[in-house]
């Protein structure tokens, strides 16, 4: 069944900042239809990928990646903000369409040759994207895919990564 997953995503002006339009996924994780739809979705292409694991960006990045790998029954791993991971790690920088912070994986996170499709809520400028492939690539994994709730397409992230297939489930200009 399709879904118009627009109808879920609220848009809210000037959140967190002046100028930024904040999509705000919360009212599609609160219906379980909608939800369910767009884990099976993510789940199809992450499958058609041929993935090994799910890789999530903190915070959204858990809540969309997570069902996606019990539906594919594949595992899930976390990309952390810093000094929340108690082993060793590998760490890359990145900004934001707001700001700017660092992600961290363990660094036995990934088994070297494991294809993996990293899940997020949202792609704007692709930093979380950039740090993120680095993360995967470094610990030998090889990053098949990235599929979003939301791509914000005036940012032209995709452009960033011409060999990354990514793919999203609706579209903002
Ligand atoms: P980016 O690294 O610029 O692609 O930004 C991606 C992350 O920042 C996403 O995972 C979102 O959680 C958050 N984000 C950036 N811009 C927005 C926005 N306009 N609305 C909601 N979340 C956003």
């Amino acid at each position: 069944m399709s879904i118009d997953y627009k109808k879920y995503i609220a848009s809210i002006k000037d959140f967190p900042n002046e100028g930024i339009i904040f999509r705000d996924i919360t009212p599609l994780l609160q219906d379980g239809e909608a939800f369910r739809a767009a884990t099976h979705d993510i789940a199809e292409y992450a499958k058609s990928r041929h993935a090994d694991v799910i890789v999530g960006p903190e915070a959204r990045g858990f809540l969309v990646g997570t069902p996606v790998a019990i539906e594919l029954d594949v595992g899930f791993v976390p990309a952390r903000k810093p000094h929340k991971l108690p082993r060793e790690v590998e760490s890359a920088a990145y900004d934001l369409e707001y700001g700017s912070n660092v992600l961290e994986m363990h660094k036995d996170a990934i088994k070297p040759g494991q294809r993996v499709v990293i899940c997020d809520d949202l792609m704007a400028t692709a930093g979380t994207l950039r740090a993120t492939k680095e993360l995967i690539e470094r610990l030998g994994g090889k990053l098949v895919g990235a599929a979003f709730y939301i791509e914000l397409t005036d940012l032209k992230g995709r452009e960033k990564f011409p060999d990354v297939d990514i793919f999203s489930l609706v579209q903002y200009h």
